[in-house]
């Protein structure tokens, strides 16, 4: 920093000290000169290259006392000194505005690089679930009955004995009941056993004709590699004025056409349901041997697929219709379904969330 005293700012400068003076302030310049413009070319950030221009041309800089002292010289040396003072006042503000700007340039370079966005990179791939193959033969299952016409009816899981039972002309002390074993909330509370309740809850709500499908979850007390303790099933009802077990017959083929393909040959065999009568087990012709025996249909060459029937008139009587009215009625097992769709063995592969298993197929 140059070193000048008040007096001297003020003060004349005599022309014999004037020749020394002018030397004295030219080697401060070049001294100036050859430290500012080498800082300002090395200077690495924005802000030091403003610290350089504070120290040099703030208001207490170095070049600005430098100019303010001239004040004092005689004018022929002032104009010459101040001169050499401003052209170097030039040239620094020249370095400082070009460094700056070259900072800024590759600042702004530099954030581009780093946030750039590559547009024509490809798209890393969302990794996307599948529908579960239960879920998925469940939709499929819902959607061959919609093209016949049926719309889909839902009910609760926890229900009452009526519905499930009672009301399905399965009177407390029926043997019928020992058909399932039933999980008990409490005596008159239960998981469903099937989705024959949804039949009776809708046929109370509204009048013939009706024609549903209730898909949904049941609960038995049972468990091994064919039976689940939750499993799902589809309970199928049309009633309407003269319906046939012919439409019966009828409408299980189409199902099974569109689910198995055409021409599967489909077999009812009488059975007996306390809400059906008569009734029958349906087997379709065994999917791995076509009817030939194989030991997956342990060489009957039929596989069961659902129970059907003629609805029972006392369930009509037990929910307000005319007895006289006739319907049918089935239920399919969706896990058998699926089991017998892809060949899978055991039940318990569906619940158990291995994705080896989930896999394996397709996503719809
Ligand atoms: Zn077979």
């Amino acid at each position: 920093m140059c070193d000048q005293s008040p007096d001297r700012r003020r003060g004349f400068v005599f022309p014999g000290e004037a020749m020394e003076e002018t030397a004295r302030v030219e080697k401060q310049l070049q001294a100036l000169e050859a430290w500012v413009l080498l800082a300002i070319e090395g200077a690495e950030e924005p802000e030091a290259v403003e610290q350089i221009r504070i120290r040099v041309l703030g208001r207490k800089g170095e070049l600005t006392e430098i100019l303010r002292g001239l004040g004092a010289f005689p004018p022929e040396i002032r104009r010459e000194v101040g001169q050499q003072a401003n052209t170097l006042k030039t040239r620094i503000e020249a370095a400082l505005g070009k460094r700056q700007q070259v900072l800024r340039v590759a600042l702004l370079e530099g954030l581009a690089f780093r946030e750039a966005i590559d547009i024509t990179l490809p798209g890393r791939p969302i990794a996307r679930g599948s529908l579960h193959p239960l879920t998925a033969t469940l939709y499929e299952i819902i959607e061959v009955f919609q093209h016949l016409g049926f719309s889909v009816a839902e009910g609760p899981e926890v229900e009452l004995d009526y519905y499930n039972f009672e009301a399905l002309n399965i009177p407390k002390d029926h043997p019928a009941r020992d058909m399932q074993d039933t999980f008990y909330v409490t005596d008159d509370v239960l998981l469903r056993t099937h989705t024959s309740p949804v039949q009776i809850r809708v046929m109370e709500t509204q009048p013939p004709p009706v024609k549903i499908v209730a898909p949904g979850r049941v609960y038995r007390r049972d468990a091994d590699p064919t039976h689940s303790p939750m499993f799902h099933q589809v309970e199928g009802l049309l009633v309407d004025h003269g319906v046939s077990f012919a439409d019966l017959k009828g409408t299980l083929q189409a199902f099974v056409d569109q689910f198995f393909g055409t021409g599967t040959r489909v077999r009812f065999r009488p059975s007996f349901f306390p809400f059906t009568e008569p009734s029958a087990e349906v087997d379709i012709a065994c999917v791995m041997c076509k009817g030939a025996g194989c030991r997956v249909c342990k060489g009957s060459g039929f596989l069961e697929i659902l129970g059907a029937g003629m609805v029972d008139p006392e369930v009509f009587r037990m929910v307000g219709y005319d007895p006289e009215i006739t319907g049918f009625a089935f239920g399919l097992g969706v896990e058998r379904i699926a089991m017998l769709r892809y060949g899978i063995d055991d039940i318990r592969l569906f619940f158990e969330n291995d994705l080896r298993f989930l896999q394996q197929f397709p996503t719809l």
